[in-house]
Order: structure tokens, then sequence, then C-alpha cells
């Protein structure tokens, strides 16, 4: 079995690395120089939209898959005809849109922010109106980790919020007083089999992903989940990884946002799960049944931003476990994570306090 993957960042990294163990080749598609996922694969290197790239794992590989969400929906079609494409590229459309995405959650009946399209500033003082402050107006399109965001706290903020992002499509969203957020990762495999892994906490800083712990204790809340995930997995007729993020707000869950792709807040699915998520990733794309998404203990997972400060170099706890992508450091660039597994939730507080001051605040 060989898979083309398009992206050789970090999560294509762990995916190759899954890819070996179960005895799958993986072939890569990054025009950066030494990507992170080179030591386990051939990189073809061009453009992620290359034709001629695409066309080479058309024909050399079985399925073709994607690390990130940016990769142009029209290049997959270009090649869809001729290997099958995993997850289906009409999920990435959704998840690329902000508008189609959350057009798509209410049409499954998902539960929400209030939201509203904004291509001028009168929708945006409409949306105001019907919305209510505060309000997040957002870009439709390549937004991530915070970017692209501008929050509306009084009626004076609304010409300053379509100056800063008004020459391109956008959403205009309600702010949500959420008490924390979660993703709900789950993975569909080609015979429309269904896990979920159980649900992540994750706290974010400079809207990057900090901390995720895992499992949430809140059973009702996962059964909820439970429901919007395979909603959405059915209707797009999903196969691999999906993480929906989610605001818990009382006893209610609002979608934020998914990813058609494994994701940052499963990472300690790696050492915290029976299987890993790039694992099931893997066989749910090579038509194979699923393993289990069952976890032992309880786990924390904490980004390493900006460098990998020396102490993660030499932590020596059991159970503690660096991963470093091999990325040159720069700021704000995920540069690796920490997980650590414990046998109880105290536990595992002790265990992130204990990792070095410095550590806690990358
Ligand atoms: P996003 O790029 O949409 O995932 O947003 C990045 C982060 O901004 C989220 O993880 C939340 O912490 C915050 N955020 C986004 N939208 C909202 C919202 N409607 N209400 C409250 N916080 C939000």
């Amino acid at each position: 079995m060989r898979i083309g993957i398009i992206g050789a960042g970090q999560l294509g990294q762990m995916l190759g690395i899954a890819a070996r163990d179960l005895g799958i080749e993986c072939v890569f598609v990054d025009p950066s120089d030494a990507p992170p996922a080179a030591a386990t694969g051939k990189v073809i290197k061009r453009p992620f939209d290359d034709p001629e790239a695409l066309a080479t794992l058309a024909e050399d590989c079985d399925v073709v898959t994607y690390e990130f969400e940016n990769v142009p929906v029209e290049a997959l079609l270009q090649i869809n005809e001729r290997v099958q494409i995993y997850p289906p590229p009409d999920a990435l459309r959704h998840a690329q849109d902000r508008l189609a995405e959350k057009g798509l959650f209410d049409g499954l009946k998902i539960p929400l922010p209030k939201y509203r399209a904004v291509d001028s500033l009168h929708d945006l003082q409409t949306a105001v109106e019907e919305i209510g402050l505060p309000l997040v107006v957002k870009t439709r399109r390549l937004g991530y980790d915070g970017k692209g965001q501008f929050i509306v706290r009084s009626a004076d903020d609304v010409d300053a919020a379509w100056r800063n992002l008004g020459v391109q499509p956008l959403i205009a969203e309600a702010w949500v007083p959420f008490d924390y957020e979660v993703s709900a990762i789950g993975v569909r495999n080609v015979d429309g089999e269904i896990e979920m892994y159980p649900l992540t906490h994750n706290e974010h800083a400079d809207g990057i992903l900090h901390l995720s712990r895992a499992p949430v204790d809140a059973p009702e809340l996962t059964a909820l989940a439970e429901i919007y995930l395979h909603k959405l997995l059915t209707r797009l007729d999903y196969v691999g990884v999906l993480a929906l993020e989610l605001f818990v707000a009382g006893d209610k869950l609002l979608a934020n946002e998914f990813a058609p792709r494994v994701h940052n807040s499963g990472h300690w699915t790696i050492e915290g799960a029976e299987t890993s998520q790039f694992t099931n990733h893997l066989l749910a794309i090579s038509n194979e049944a699923l393993g289990s998404t069952t976890c032992p203990g309880y786990a924390g997972m904490l980004n390493l931003v900006g460098e990998i400060p020396d102490e993660a170099r030499t932590l020596s706890a059991g159970n503690c476990w660096l991963h470093d992508y091999g990325k040159a450091p720069r700021p704000g660039r995920k540069l690796g994570h920490i997980t650590v597994v414990a046998a109880s939730p105290g536990e595992r507080e002790r265990r992130l306090q204990e990792l070095p001051g410095g550590l806690r605040k990358v």
C-alpha cells in the first residue's frame, strides 16, 4: 500500500511514522526545504497544487490524503477521477469556507452561534442589529489560529472591523461566553464504521492551541458531541479523521468549526489512546477496520511554540514524551509538543505542573 500525502509538515511526519508501523509507504508533496515528514518518505518538492506532482501521486499511489486545509479543492478535483482521495474534497470545500461550513452545521441541526454573511459595511451594520454585541467578524476563507478576526464590542468598532477585514467575503457571528472549548475527534472508514475519541479540553494562548487534556469527564456532553460528529461524518460520506471544535456553554455544545484532517488537539492519542489518530486515519483511508479509541489513562499535551527550551530535552520522567518536529525556531511556530499520561486527573495536573516553569509558559 502506498499513500500520497499533500503536505509534509508535522502532521505528515506523524502520519509517516504511523504508516511505517503499518507497513505503508508514504509519498509527500511539499515545496519546503527539508520538511518535517522528509525522514518518513519521499518528498516531491513542488507546490501543493502542482499538476505534475499531483498526477504523479495519482499514478503511483493507492489513495491520496492531505495534512493541511489550504490545498486548493480544484487541484484535488483534477486527479479525483484517477485516484481515490480521502477525506472527500467536498469536506475540504466546506471546511475552507466558514459560510458553507456554518450552513452545513445548520442543515444538520448542529447548534452553532448566530451568524450572518457580510459582504458590505451595510451587511455588517445589519448583523450587529440582528445578532447583537459583542460579535466577531471573521474572513470566510484562509483564517486559522484566530487570524483574520476582529471582535466588535461596541457600535464604534464597526467601521474599524470593516476597514481591517472588509476587502474579502466575511461572516459575523455572536461572541459566545463559553465555559471552555473542546474538540470531538472522530474517524470513519470506507465501510462507514465510526469511532470517536474521548472529548478533548483545549486551552489557547494568543490564538494558538496551548494545552489539551483528555478525556473530559462529561458524559452528557460526550453523548451530544457523538451525535453531532456522526451526523457530520455521515452527511459528508467522510473517510478519515475529522476534528469538530465546539464551545461548551452550560449543558450545550455550539459548533465552531471542523478540520477535515488529523488535528493538533489529538496529538495526545499517540501515547494516550489504544490507537492514535494517525494510525486510525491511515486504517480508515486504506479500507481497513478501525482501531480502538479507548484511552486507558489521563493525557495532557503541551504545545511548544516558538522555541523548544533546553529543559524539554532533559525531561526524564516516565510517561512523559517530547516530540520535536525538527523545524527551525520562529516566533509563533509550532515546533514540538510534550505529552504526559497519568493514572488520574490529579496526577496529570501534578505532572503538568512539574514541567519546568519555562516550559509551561512557551
Ligand atoms: P477560530 O479560528 O474560529 O477557531 O477561532 C479561534 C479562537 O477564537 C477559538 O478557538 C475561540 O477561542 C475564539 N473564538 C472564535 N469564535 C468565537 C466566538 N464566536 N465566540 C467566542 N470565542 C470565539
